[in-house]
């Protein structure tokens, strides 16, 4: 997992695609109440690709899997998952929290999968299909404050709204849009993810426990308190209709792969271990408790907040219980780089980057611990590295940042300020990103493959609502 050096004043946080800079995108007063809980996206390869693992085959029933959908997780600790657009479903971290087996959240994907499949959002899916997810995430910012602020009662409004909202413009249809489906799309998002889940032999039960606990919770929690509850009405007729569907699969008391649900406990140990408060941590995973999540969540604990040495202790008994698990050598490589010590982190991370088949995020975090050495021997390898993550993990600035480093040390001027201008524009930072293109542009030679890249930056559009700088 990667960490983000300039987050670290307070806590630090799984890796941002997008640092709190998205916000500078739009004028949404929402978007500052953020600023102090970090980067409004969390990436970590063990998690992703969990979440990668649990939908694939939901996609394959669906017919979507040549689609190449995205799912990103959001630093948000209520339980949400929504779809925004034909290339990504967003997952709260809280929604992997609260579900404590794989079949729970599988439930909830099959689910938004049944709204992607239905095509419920085929006009956003226009607009935002070739929008980079920090864009997205910008307008989301400001729906959450719309759903958190403006919403009462029941109504099912959102698309039959969208007349007005077409008026507003497009940020607002999106958040007018995106706090509510119709109640048919519901009952048929509920239907079409049921048949993904028996297509794939899996059980519905799990969908339908988290839509009850929602229903029972809507009694008890004043209304508007749930952002899924509110995008997703749940009547009891709904929750009854859902139940007796899931009820008729052969799968229904099928339960997860023992092998799936450690996978699932490791990954909520360590979203626990990254983002909730130290004592909270604890107490989910006391000392007397021995499993292997609980010794995980302690080992990140304890490296976050400063045992380095203690933390390294911890993290190698990990790997000597699991050696070929790539996950604890990226903390190792993460807590000395962390630590100061970016010379010491080579050796865990290319351990990492080998046993997880070159996972582009750790490649970034190995590129960061080569260039972090100030080793000018290791400048063309880091180069050669971060190219090759960047290339397949296109949204991480991380990736260009320590490629702009590398190149500076090279004396690549026209290369570095290329990557320092992309690194600029996948944080939602078109100003600076124009500016460093257009000088970019000036070192490179007329129509060379680097003049081409700093020109598409240079007369990049933003977005229909988005501030131009
Ligand atoms: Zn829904």
């Amino acid at each position: 997992m990667l960490l983000r050096m300039a987050l670290r004043k307070k806590t630090s946080k799984l890796t941002a695609v997008t640092a709190a800079v998205a916000l500078a995108i739009a004028p949404m007063s929402s978007a500052l109440a953020q600023e102090n809980k970090g980067p409004p996206v969390i990436r970590d390869t063990e998690a992703e690709q969990l979440l990668r693992d649990y939908t694939r085959p939901i996609l394959r029933a669906a017919g979507l899997e040549k689609q190449n959908i995205q799912i990103v997780i959001l630093n948000e600790s209520v339980f949400n998952a929504f779809v925004a657009d034909g290339r990504r479903i967003f997952v709260n971290y809280g929604a992997i929290m609260q579900s404590e087996t794989p079949n729970q959240i599988i439930g909830v994907l099959a689910h938004e999968t049944g709204h992607l499949a239905g095509g419920h959002l085929a006009k956003l899916r226009e607009q935002l299909a070739r929008a980079q997810t920090q864009m997205i995430i910008a307008m989301l910012l400001g729906a959450g404050a719309m759903v958190a602020g403006a919403r009462s009662g029941n109504g099912n409004n959102g698309l039959a709204n969208a007349g007005a909202a077409a008026v507003a413009g497009p940020q607002e249809m999106i958040r007018r849009t995106l706090i509510s489906y119709q109640r048919q799309q519901e009952e048929n998002a509920d239907r079409a993810g049921v048949k993904f889940l028996t297509a794939t032999g899996q059980s519905a039960r799990g969908m339908y426990e988290t839509f009850k606990r929602f229903t029972e919770d809507s009694l008890f929690a004043a209304r508007g308190a749930d952002p899924y509850l509110q995008s997703h009405p749940m009547p009891a007729e709904r929750v009854a209709a859902l139940e007796e569907l899931a009820r008729s699969s052969p799968y229904w008391d099928k339960k997860d792969d023992p092998a799936l649900q450690s996978r699932h406990d490791m990954v909520r140990a360590k979203i626990s271990a990254f983002m909730e408060r130290q004592d909270t941590v604890y107490r989910r995973y006391p000392l007397s408790n021995e499993s292997l999540p609980a010794r995980y969540a302690r080992a990140i604990v304890t490296y976050l907040h400063g045992d380095l040495h203690s933390a390294l202790v911890q993290i190698d008994g990990l790997i000597q219980l699991q050696p070929t698990n790539p996950y604890f050598y990226e903390l190792r490589g993460q807590a000395l780089l962390e630590g100061g010590k970016p010379a010491e982190a080579i050796a865990p991370l290319r351990k990492a980057v080998q046993l997880s088949n070159n996972a582009p995020l750790i490649e970034m975090l190995l590129g960061q611990a080569l260039v972090g050495t100030n080793n000018k021997a290791y400048t063309e390898e880091a180069i050669a590295i971060l190219r090759a993550a960047v290339a397949r993990e296109t949204e991480a600035p991380l990736g260009y940042t320590q490629l702009a480093m590398a190149y500076g040390r090279k004396g690549d001027f026209a290369q570095a300020d290329l990557a320092s201008a992309q690194a600029a524009f996948l944080r939602g930072d078109n100003k600076t990103a124009r500016e460093l293109a257009s000088r970019a542009k000036t070192r490179f030679a007329v129509g060379t493959p680097g003049w081409v890249k700093a020109d598409d930056i240079v007369v990049a559009k933003p977005l229909p609502g988005q501030n131009s700088n």
